[in-house]
């Protein structure tokens, strides 16, 4: 299997960076924003407790997203492989996706990291705010996400850096730009 974390601040491009991913090596995307955001919409009760977190910009906490990341895994353990989005983001997190894909005796392949200015970020994410009305898009919330990034995520660069599985792309310039540099990436790992 080829699993892909792929990581980066909000506004990192990881989403549109995915689907592109998604399109040429037939991976498996799994969001924990979109699967959050697929339980806001649907009102459940872990839907209406993680709305409140999100709009603050907190992370929701690890148990609740390692047990959706468990079951997507389940779910599809005879694909051809996983690109995880917005996943891990805590090393705790990190620790609990190495020991579930141990279980399938499988194993993160890479972790490619988009590197954007925070000037860029916040430019980016005002726009999709005003683009598609995402409610944790605004200024403050914006603000709150990239500093709790800062603290609490980037600790997991180091954790895959430990492992030399950390690899950086820089993320400004055009989609296709990005893309190409990341297909270098993919294309590496796969030789070896
Ligand atoms: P962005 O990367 O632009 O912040 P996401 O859709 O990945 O967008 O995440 C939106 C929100 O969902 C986060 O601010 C956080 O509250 C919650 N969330 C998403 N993924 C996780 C995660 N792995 N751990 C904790 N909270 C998460």
């Amino acid at each position: 299997m080829l699993n892909i974390v792929l990581f980066g601040p909000p506004g990192s491009g990881k989403g549109t960076q995915s689907e592109k991913i998604i399109e040429k090596y037939n991976l498996v995307h799994i969001s924990t924003g979109d699967l959050l955001r697929e339980e806001v919409a649907a009102q459940t009760d872990l839907g209406k407790q993680a709305k409140e977190i999100m709009d603050k910009g907190e992370l929701v906490p690890d148990k609740i997203v390692i047990g959706m990341i468990r079951k997507k895994l389940e779910e599809h353990q005879n694909g051809p492989g996983f690109i995880f989005d917005g996943f891990p983001r805590t090393v705790e997190q990190a620790r609990a996706l190495r020991k579930a894909l141990t279980d399938y005796d499988e194993r993160v392949s890479v972790m490619i990291s988009l590197e954007v200015p925070r000037e860029e970020l916040v430019k980016r994410l005002l726009n999709r705010g005003k683009e598609t009305g995402r409610s944790d898009d605004n200024l403050e919330t914006i603000n709150k996400r990239i500093d709790v990034y800062n603290k609490q995520t980037i600790p997991v660069t180091y954790y895959y850096d430990k492992m030399h599985k950390h690899a950086p792309v820089e993320g400004t310039g055009s989609i296709d730009k990005i893309f190409s540099r990341i297909e270098e990436v993919i294309g590496k790992v796969k030789e070896n």
